[in-house]
């Protein structure tokens, strides 16, 4: 299925990019993966489990941050939920890293965030930064299904994703702004879709993915105590262009899937359909959206009065004994997908934090 739907890229006039960490995103790809030994080289792996015997390092599970404790603009520790019991951690500097969705959520418990929204729902502001929450960007995907009848797909050799491509929605466009999936597997819309899809178990998938979305959501609190959850509102697709960004890729992905390269699988549209033309995308587009878990930029680094982080010491603005280094900071998403990305914010903040030279860090 990998070197067929490669194939299948090609036969549409797409053309094949080795290596798309080159320098050139543009065309398709075998998707680069974090792999060693069979098994997904993550960060726990990477970074943090060689060092468990270290001293200096201890790890607090089942442990849930409520808030941070601030004394007249520094921040003196953490209140944490440890298996049931409050109570409380004293650090003269605290690195938050709790995502893109929750390192705000934390601030904002603190109180540290837009003041009046702060009061609306009844948190005394401790330090007015109206930027936290706001920015909100993600990657979105709107699938294009093919049922192969009784003829199972086959897997790909590691994941059920091995190739996808960058284009450009516009040929006008700088850079290209979808990036299409394939996946082995049918992988109907469902958890948030607005239209939860169904269907056969034998199928496969080009996922259109939009990358370079002009919409803005938000992150904000729907009350003051722990347990009043946070509201996110990814405003996905309130921009007309990303609409319409979103609807070619899907219009690609359909061609993809009919090239003679996949025939062998007889597969037959199932979603959105040959019901549904080209020009009657826009409708499937909006009911079929989904997120593609890369939710950055909630605590924008910058030096502007809405950006939260400053970019040289991961600082929060006007407080002391606080950074954050995680995705929340990047003030745009980037084209492609955001893990390592996040390391490499995790690897300089890591160096201006112990003070040593950048070029320093080395890759595990
Ligand atoms: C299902 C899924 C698949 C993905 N696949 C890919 C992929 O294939 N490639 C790619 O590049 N990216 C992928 N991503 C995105 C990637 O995982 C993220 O961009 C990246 O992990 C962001 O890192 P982070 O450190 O900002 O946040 P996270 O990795 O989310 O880390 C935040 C941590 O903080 C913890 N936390 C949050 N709140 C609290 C609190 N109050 N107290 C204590 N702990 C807290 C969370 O449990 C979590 O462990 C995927 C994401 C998801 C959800």
């Amino acid at each position: 299925m990998t070197v067929r739907s490669r194939t299948a890229g090609e036969q549409t006039g797409l053309t094949y990019n080795p290596d798309y960490n080159s320098g050139s995103v543009e065309g398709i790809s075998r998707i680069q993966l974090n792999v060693r030994d069979g098994k997904r080289l993550n960060t726990w792996r990477a970074y943090l489990k060689p060092r468990l015997g270290d001293g200096n390092l201890t790890i607090l599970t089942s442990t849930h941050a409520r808030r941070l404790l601030i004394d007249d603009k520094q921040v003196t520790g953490v209140e944490v939920d440890f298996r049931g019991r409050v109570g409380t951690l004293s650090a003269h500097e605290v690195i938050l890293t709790s995502g893109a969705l929750a390192s705000p959520e934390l601030l904002m418990r603190s109180g540290i965030g837009p003041a009046d929204e702060l009061c609306e729902v009844d948190i005394d502001p401790v330090h007015d930064l109206p930027g936290v929450g706001k920015n909100l960007q993600d990657h979105w995907l709107s699938p294009v299904i093919f049922t192969t009848g009784s003829q199972p797909v086959p897997m790909g050799e590691v994941a059920p994703a091995e190739v996808h491509l960058f284009a450009k929605s516009d040929p006008d466009l700088p850079v290209p702004d979808t990036q299409p999936l394939f996946f082995s597997v049918p992988m109907y819309a469902q958890d948030s879709a607005p239209n939860v899809q169904s269907g056969p178990v034998n199928g496969f998938t080009l996922q259109g993915g939009l990358v370079r979305p002009a919409s803005r959501g938000e992150v904000t609190l729907s009350g003051p105590n722990p347990q009043d959850p946070s509201l996110v509102n990814p405003n996905v697709l309130s921009e007309q262009a990303d609409v319409d960004a979103l609807v070619a890729s899907v219009r690609q992905c359909r061609e993809i899937g009919r090239a003679e390269a996949l025939s062998r699988w007889q597969p037959t549209e199932i979603f959105p359909g040959p019901e549904v033309s080209d020009d009657e995308l826009e409708d499937y587009v909006r009911g079929s959206v989904v997120t593609y878990h890369h939710q950055v930029g909630t605590c924008r680094m910058g030096q502007d009065e809405t950006s939260v982080v400053d970019p040289s010491t991961f600082k929060v603005h006007g407080l002391e004994g606080l950074c954050i280094a995680d995705a929340s900071i990047m003030p745009q998403i980037p084209t492609g997908n955001t893990n390592a990305p996040t390391i490499m914010i995790a690897e300089r903040a890591a160096a201006v934090l112990v003070g040593s030279p950048l070029e320093g860090i080395t890759t595990p």
